[in-house]
């Protein structure tokens, strides 16, 4: 299907925009695997229709609609000036709002903060909410630093980003690093400079002041949602599955969780350290009290677990025999050989809880080897679909319950997992979910966009 003088033409496009994206944005690699991605599955959509190519769509999503950075200045707790850098991606506000997370880290730079303020766009237009694409964060590393130094820390990011965003502007919310803690000090810092209220400038906020109940399950619930729409089309379903998922931050916590309560057998999980692995299924309760509570290294899981094994080194939890793998610690984390290493030892589904976890050589181990794969933007649109309806919630100055939302989740996970299915198929690409969520998000916004005119 590759061959005919359409599509030849139509990548050869797409090549030249791929081309462009990687000279104006030298050295950003993550941003560049994430462009390609992406417009290599746009290819059969630039085929058949001219009018995108005709608005400069492509040239123009690919341009971030403003990037903003700024020093954020702290004083840590021995009284020394800390100096950290900030960022704002707004990338695009086609549909809706600027929307997206806060990442801190310490490998926080242009590069990842572009990659997932692109990523942003196409998952959030799945969703099906009128929500634009925007990501930021800092290379702040909150690892061993004192509550009052996150604090400090948080108040003074919010200084200067809360100059940018708004309930109607730009809302941002938690990504990794960034939880309720967290959002709970930027919340009140941007109440303080406002001097009003306004509920709807950032998601994932405490249910005291207008967060909604289902947000902090949301992106893991939504990934074995997601996940369980794809097991189903194959016969299958989660009872007695063996289980691999990676991390051990919120979209893990809850992907584990769900997936239990489906019958899966989880067996292990990590953190940046290393991975524990438990035959006889992860305790959720230890990892919960660990990581939400005393804010402690995975490794201690042992101390209270000693049939299970602790190894260093997280990348080799991809060694472990399973039916799904479930990535959802960081971008990268699966690469080639343990892409290879997972399909060796059988593994027949892989669905992404992290923000392009897979390297593009990863995903093409899957594919040419019938691993039916859930790309991220689609199988995590959970947290950001909630945030979206947390926004609603604000706007109605209401609360639902959590069945109600929790209703609302499954629906829309089924429906981008629907959409994406369809798009794949009308496309030319029968189950590949990585051609059908690409056009099917893309579609939403370039309609848009041509709409809007230049
Ligand atoms: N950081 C999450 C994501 O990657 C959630 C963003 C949000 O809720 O705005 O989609």
């Amino acid at each position: 299907t590759q061959t005919s003088p359409e599509l030849q033409a139509a990548q050869a496009y797409v090549n030249e925009v791929y081309e462009t994206v990687k000279k104006r944005n030298p050295g950003e690699s993550e941003f560049h695997q994430a462009v390609k991605e992406i417009l290599d599955s746009l290819v059969p959509v630039f085929a058949k229709n001219p009018k995108y190519k005709n608005n400069a769509i492509l040239e123009r999503i690919v341009e971030p609609e403003r990037l903003i950075t700024f020093r954020v200045p702290w004083v840590d707790d021995q009284g020394n000036v800390q100096v950290n850098r900030g960022f704002r991606v707004q990338f695009n506000s086609a549909i809706g709002p600027y929307k997206g997370g806060l990442r801190f880290h310490p490998s926080v730079n242009a590069s990842i903060i572009k990659f997932l303020g692109f990523e942003q766009i196409f998952k959030n237009s799945l969703t099906g909410q009128p929500i634009g694409g925007g990501k930021g964060g800092s290379d702040f590393d909150p690892k061993g630093k004192s509550d009052n130094e996150v604090m400090k820390f948080t108040q003074s990011f919010m200084t200067e980003l809360s100059k940018y965003i708004g309930p109607d502007t730009d809302v941002p919310a938690g990504d990794i690093g960034v939880g309720a803690r967290e959002i709970g000090y930027m919340f009140g810092q941007y109440k303080r400079l406002r001097g009003g209220n306004e509920a709807g400038v950032l998601t994932g906020k405490g249910l005291t002041y207008g967060g909604s109940l289902t947000r902090t399950e949301a992106t893991g619930y939504g990934l074995v949602y997601f996940t369980d729409e794809m097991l189903k089309t194959k016969g299958e379903s989660f009872a007695g599955k063996t289980v691999v998922v990676s991390g051990s931050g919120n979209v893990s916590i809850y992907a584990i969780e769900k997936a239990q309560q489906l019958g899966a057998k989880v067996v292990a999980c990590s953190d940046s350290n290393g991975y524990v692995y438990d035959k006889n299924g992860i305790d959720l309760e230890t990892v919960k009290r660990l990581k939400e509570v005393e804010r402690k290294r995975i490794k201690e899981y042992v101390s209270t677990h000693p049939s299970a094994e602790y190894h260093e080194g997280c990348e080799n939890i991809w060694n472990i025999p399973c039916d799904i793998a479930l990535p959802c610690a960081t971008q990268n984390e699966i690469n080639e050989d343990a892409a290879k290493t997972l399909v060796a030892n059988g593994v027949k589904f892989v669905a992404e809880g992290a923000n392009m976890p897979s390297t593009l050589e990863a995903i093409e181990v899957y594919l040419s080897n019938d691993v039916y794969f859930g790309p991220a933007k689609a199988a995590n649109a959970g947290g950001v679909a909630v945030s979206a309806l947390e926004m609603a919630q604000n706007s109605a100055r209401l609360a639902w319950t959590f069945e109600e939302v929790d209703a609302k989740l499954q629906d829309i996970m089924k429906n981008i997992y629907r959409n994406s299915v369809n798009a794949a198929e009308q496309y030319g690409h029968a189950g590949n979910l990585v051609v059908g969520s690409n056009i099917a998000g893309f579609l939403k916004v370039a309609d848009t966009m041509v709409a809007h005119g230049v």
